[in-house]
């Protein structure tokens, strides 16, 4: 945190360097001092704590497969980080610097949100934490100021009932998201949701948090009807976002997309969570 106090926007932070170090190579960034944290113990591994897991910021991809803590509460999380590069970038890359770096199309934006996480920093100037849903201002943009350092991801324990998913469409195993959906949904004995949580990603510059979708689960018994109503209500908030469209994928097919893989992830989610009750 001195060291980063004191080079301010000449320095950075390095991870796992798999963001970090391809925008070096292609001089899109030129820090005058690379501080490497992946030496900090500090930093890294699942822990339990009251009511929620903290997941040090410097917890590779490949470690938290591995947490058998964060696999019992949410088993989903292993389909999804298998899904994310390949094995050396999950050997490598690491929660923090994934969310950090908040690539519109990156995995971890869409999780975190699912996951109702919040993100621990601190730097000189003292201790703060943001939810999820308030972190990511727009592509690779988030509240982290230049002297602030990712310490840990908060993530609230599920209830028993509980179920989540993760799709992803990629032209290829291993590759970025043309359009993601991560859902986390909790039900009451009586099969209605107490919670939803939904993470879209890859659509638009930024993840979304899609509310108003979550609104029209709450409290109802998520089939037929209400699954269609909440994948359509996605794709209408998400639409109002500035949306993605290159070359893997125009704005229009993203959100068709989204709206089937939100309604797939929606319908596995809550099938897990009906198995974990019973
Ligand atoms: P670094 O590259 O070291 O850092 C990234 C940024 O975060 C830097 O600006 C750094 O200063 C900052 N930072 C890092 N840690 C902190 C901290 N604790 N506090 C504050 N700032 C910090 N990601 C996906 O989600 N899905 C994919 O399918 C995917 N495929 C990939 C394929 C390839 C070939 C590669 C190279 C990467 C891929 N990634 C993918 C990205 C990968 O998940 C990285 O792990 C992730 O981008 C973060 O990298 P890192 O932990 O190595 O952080």
């Amino acid at each position: 945190m001195e060291l980063l106090a004191r080079y301010g926007d000449d320095g950075r932070l390095l991870a796992g360097g798999m963001s970090l170090l391809p925008l070096l190579k292609l001089r899109i960034m030129s820090p005058a001092c690379l501080i490497d944290i992946s030496r900090l113990p500090e930093l890294t591994g699942v822990n339990q704590r009251q009511g929620y897991l903290s997941v040090g910021a410097m917890t590779r991809h490949v470690d938290i497969e591995e947490s058998r803590l964060l696999m019992n509460s949410f088993p989903w999380l292993g389909e999804a980080i298998s899904g994310i590069g390949d094995v050396q970038v999950r050997n490598m890359g690491t929660i923090g610097g994934s969310l950090a770096h908040a690539d519109p199309a990156g995995d971890w934006p869409a999780i975190s949100l699912a996951l109702d996480a919040s993100i621990a920093c601190r730097s000189p100037r003292g201790e703060r934490s943001f939810r999820a849903d308030e972190f990511f201002q727009g592509a690779y943009t988030t509240l982290l100021q230049p002297d602030e350092l990712m310490t840990e991801v908060i993530i609230p324990f599920p209830s028993v009932r509980s179920g989540g998913a993760h799709l992803k469409l990629e032209r290829r195993a291993g590759d970025f998201g043309i359009a993601i959906a991560s859902v986390q949904v909790e039900l009451t004995a009586d099969d209605r949701v107490q919670k939803a949580r939904i993470g879209i990603g890859a659509v638009a510059h930024t993840a979304i948090r899609p509310k108003s979708a979550e609104d029209i689960l709450a409290g109802e018994i998520p089939q037929g009807e209400v699954l269609r109503a909440a994948a359509a209500e996605v794709r209408r908030s998400v639409g109002d976002f500035d949306l993605m469209s290159d070359i893997k994928a125009s704005a229009e097919y993203r959100l068709a997309v989204v709206q089937v893989l939100f309604e797939r992830a929606l319908d596995l989610a809550v099938a897990r969570a009906r198995q974990k009750g019973n």
